[in-house]
């Protein structure tokens, strides 16, 4: 098929993801044949939309899952979302308010047919993102963390961990989001340091003169205070131990002076106001000294209960109003200014509360033990090993793990209360709405210490009293505990399926560090408790995408490249050939969009150097395999090139370095292959002698092993040249990767051609340096050339002579060459005489004229540069782009002087630049 003068991606790309479909090149066996590789896909949020983390991820999964199916592995990747609880909930909550309504005035059950509702229509956009982007995903095997299957692997994985005692229920302190109406797990709170203050209160003594002084950030929590807490042995205190302090605001309440060692007397005052029910170490003090709990903010964050006239009050409304309160009693010392570091949810930036409240949570620490060994004995191998120690890190001060969240998109926990047998510790409450018109929200509270039933399924009658009055545990499991069961889950556990027998433990899970705690630590928690053994092979860690300066993206920022756009404008190979070429083990990826243009070129090369291959064939019959020995030096050269190529891309791939993989397939085709090697051959393409079929033969050979070894990463150029070449078999994603083969390895023809290259790029350096005209003849003179070096050169005249357009070479004779260029090389020295090639007088006007010109470019760039309002106000890419163009015009600057130099030198000078 003949070849368009350009490549068309939208077209092509379109035109592959259908043949691939078509021929089922991406379904895996139900029963692999060894050794296997398998894949489970980092699902994606179902709200999700592609950005260029994703893409990077997926194309250094897609490379490694079409490496190991082209050699012949049974391979499975297996793709899929996940439900992505409080996210996707808040997506069908804004539906909601934009018609007027909330999720409490259509109820649980209507809610939650709307939220599946959305997700049928809208939801897993990406997933078809990920197939343009050529993903190679078993698609029909697609899964999703709340479908059925995995439904009951959260149920079975719950009952199961319960009926040991590792999940279980407590009121704790937890990060509670009075937006979202939900406790967030730690890792879901966003820590941030906030410029305020520390305020230094005085607790007046119940009885005579004096007080305490307590600093504190939070003042509207003093009406929730059940004690203040000194360090034994602090010498200011410790006469007032055991007295009884007022609460500086709201009803007059008495509470003692208690000692606890764990104050710390450095710390503000050295004395502490005690809240149990609203700060976790307070919580912990309290139990320690018996002291009560009471709660005084409601789920939105109002106050409530004992508080007097704050009731209702807004926290940071109620913190002005008590603050003012406190300074007209004359209690509020001092105003410290003070950097307060603040949780904040993740999904709706609120100030995170915290709050006491009855939770579900997985006692971890008995899971992380074998986690940790698994590491340790590298049956788990993390790369970059250094992430290895931010793992155990983790893992060694992990906590319980409170996986229940008040929403309800999700699994509902499966527990059951009987309200019979629990009276008074079941029951309903209503909590009246602050803003009028607005629903008011009746929710189910369920005390710590009631008891449930749990089980897979709703039990008929309480097992106690026989009573059918059984209510269900209204909480939802966090989202990450279905994404923990992913890799057996999507394979069909707790059945024991062929695909579970064959394909787990999965290979490799490639992801960022971002999710190594939320997501990888859990995966191998859960996979080495239920499955006995770990859930992946290997851990690969890639970085961050950021932009040119090194920023992360955002959409405040403006800097985001969007990668659908850039495989609309540069076609999807280019993308994932960049994402590939920059992704360096431990080091953040710094992506402009020119570098995506660069690497369009490289396509284009690709595609025009297969264009003239193919027009060269026209007319000579299907080519042959080339067959060993091969006479041609430059044919020789090539094989053996090639093999190193191949075995380096290999090995690349097996250590997850991918961007060495990239560059040296773009070094060898761009330059080895067209530049030399095509170049070398051209006169001998045509010819219908042997020396013609053989260099056909190697061409085409050549350019097939390297469409292929390019497959991974760039899928679809690939396929469409192989497809248009003469002699084409089946589709590349369908072919054997190329392996070494030690017939073609040739280390005499690769330091012959090395020395060739040499000594030619030599003479095209002095051409360009001294303005020569490739068509304008020279003679080569090269001095102190040892004696084999010689006999190699002797060997390759015509091809130096070809390539350099010279008329004759002189190895080691004697005589002064005249006026002469030179340059060194690694076995002596050339020399090209000059007299009658260069005029000199015009080449120096011709070079002080272009050094003119690139200062006058650089003065004003500098000029625009230096100017302080433009560099504040212009977008960053516009001045890091002018930036980086001043850079390129100082180092054209550098190479015109360095020639006018070298010019002037050999006609005795005439002046500097
Ligand atoms: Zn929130
Ligand atoms: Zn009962």
């Amino acid at each position: 098929m003949a070849f368009d003068s350009t490549y068309r991606p939208e077209e092509v790309e379109r035109l592959w993801r259908e043949r691939w479909e078509a021929l089922g090149a991406f379904h895996a066996p139900d029963t692999a044949s060894e050794p296997h590789f398998s894949v489970v896909i980092p699902p994606p949020n179902v709200t999700g939309v592609l950005h260029i983390g994703h893409a990077l991820n997926s194309t250094l999964q897609d490379i490694l899952v079409r490496w190991r199916r082209m050699q012949g592995r049974s391979v499975l990747w297996v793709p899929g979302t996940d439900h992505a609880g409080i996210a996707t909930q808040n997506v069908v909550e804004k539906q909601l308010a934009a018609q007027g309504t909330d999720r409490h005035a259509i109820g649980r059950e209507e809610f939650v047919r709307r939220v599946w509702q959305w997700k049928e229509e809208s939801g897993g956009k990406i997933l078809n993102q990920l197939q343009r982007l050529g993903c190679s995903c078993d698609w029909e095997r697609e899964r999703f963390t709340l479908d059925e299957g995995l439904s009951r692997a959260v149920r079975e994985v719950f009952v199961a961990l319960h009926a040991e005692g590792l999940i279980y229920r407590a009121e704790r302190i937890t990060n509670w989001c009075p937006r979202c109406h939900t406790a967030l797990s730690d890792l879901e709170v966003e820590n941030e340091s906030t410029p305020g203050h520390l305020f230094h209160i005085r607790y007046p003594l119940a009885q005579g003169e004096g007080g305490i002084v307590v600093a504190t950030t939070r003042p509207e929590t003093i009406l929730g205070d059940t004690a203040v807490a000194v360090h034994p042995e602090d010498e200011r205190y410790r006469d007032l131990v055991g007295k009884e302090l007022l609460l500086p605001v709201g009803p007059a309440r008495r509470i003692p002076v208690v000692a606890d060692s764990a104050v710390d007397p450095a710390f503000g005052t050295g004395a502490l106001k005690i809240t149990p029910a609203h700060d976790a170490n307070d919580h912990e003090t309290g139990q320690r000294h018996g002291l009560a709990a009471p709660k005084i903010m409601d789920e939105s964050g109002r106050l409530t209960g004992d508080v007097g006239r704050y009731a209702g009050m807004e926290r940071f409304a109620a913190r002005k109003e008590i603050l003012a309160d406190l300074e007209e009693r004359g209690l509020l010392v001092r105003r410290e200014e003070y950097v307060v570091p603040l949780g904040h949810c993740y999904r709706c930036h609120c100030v995170v509360e915290p709050a006491l409240s009855p939770q579900w949570f997985v006692s971890v620490k008995t899971l992380a033990e074998p986690a940790m060994a698994a590491v340790r004995e590298k049956r788990t191998r993390i790369v970059p090993e250094n992430w290895e120690r931010t793992y155990f890190e983790w893992m060694e001060n992990i906590r319980d793990w409170c996986i229940s969240r008040q929403i309800w998109w999700g699994h509902q926990i499966p527990a059951w209360y009987c309200r019979d047998c629990n009276g008074e510790r079941v029951r309903e409450t209503t909590t009246t709405a602050a803003t009028p018109g607005a629903v008011t929200e009746s929710t189910l509270r369920i005390a710590v210490d009631a008891t449930p039933i749990v089980g897979q399924e709703r039990p008929e009658r309480c097992p106690v009293c026989g009573g059918g009055n059984l209510v269900r545990d209204p909480d939802v499991l966090d989202t990450w505990f279905s994404s923990a069961l992913w890799p057996f889950s999507t394979l069909g556990w707790p059945e024991r399926t062929p695909l579970l027998a064959s394909y787990y433990p999965t290979s490799v899970l490639v992801t960022s560090f971002d999710i190594l705690f939320f997501w990888v630590a859990r995966m191998m928690m859960m996979g080495i408790k239920f499955m006995g053994d770990v859930p992946f092979k290997d851990v690969y860690i890639h970085a961050l995408v950021r932009d040119a300066e090194g920023n992360k993206m955002s959409k405040s920022r403006g800097n985001v490249i969007d990668p659908l756009g850039m495989m609309e404008r540069y076609g999807t190979d280019a993308c994932r050939f960049t994402l590939t070429a920059l992704a360096a083990q431990g080091r953040d990826i710094k992506l402009a969009e020119e570098r995506i243009a660069g690497y369009r070129n490289f396509v284009t090369k690709l595609w025009n150097a297969s264009r003239l291959v193919s027009m060269n064939l026209e007319g000579h019959g299907d080519p042959t395999q080339p067959q060993p020995p091969l006479a041609a030096i430059e044919d020789r050269w090539m094989l053996s090139r090639l093999d190193g190529l191949v075995a380096k891309v290999n090995r690349s791939f097996e250590e997850y370095l991918f961007n060495e993989a990239a560059s040296a397939l773009y070094q060898f085709t761009w330059h080895e292959f067209c530049d030399w090697y095509l170049e070398m051959v051209k006169p001998r393409l045509g010819a219908t002698d042997a020396s013609g079929e053989a260099a056909r033969a190697t061409a085409v050979f050549v350019l097939r092993r390297v469409l292929a070894l390019l497959h991974p990463i760039m899928p679809f150029v690939t396929e469409e040249i192989a497809d248009r070449l003469p002699g084409g078999g089946r589709p590349l994603a369908v072919s054997a990767y190329p392996a070494p083969d030690e017939r073609w390895v040739d280390p005499g023809a690769e330091a012959e051609m090395a020395l060739v290259i040499e000594i030619v790029s030599a003479v095209r350096n002095i051409r360009g340096e001294m303005n020569i005209k490739s068509s304008l003849p020279v003679d080569l003179v090269l001095e102190n050339v040892p004696a084999a070096v010689a006999a190699m050169l002797f060997r390759e005249a015509p091809i130096v002579k070809r390539l350099t357009n010279a008329r004759e070479i002189r190895v080691n004779e004697p005589g002064d060459p005249g006026e002469s260029a030179t340059a060194a090389l690694s076995c002596g020295v050339l020399r090209l005489p000059l007299l009658g090639v260069v005029d000199f007088t015009a080449e120096l006007r011709r070079l002080d004229k272009d050094i003119a010109k690139v200062d006058a470019d650089a003065a004003f760039i500098e000029k625009k540069l230096g100017r302080e309002d433009f560099v504040a106000h212009a977008p960053a890419a516009v001045v890091a782009k002018d930036r980086r163009r001043l850079e390129e015009l100082l180092e054209k600057r550098a190479l015109l002087a360095a020639s006018r130099e070298r010019v002037a030198g050999i006609v005795g000078g005439q002046g500097p630049a």
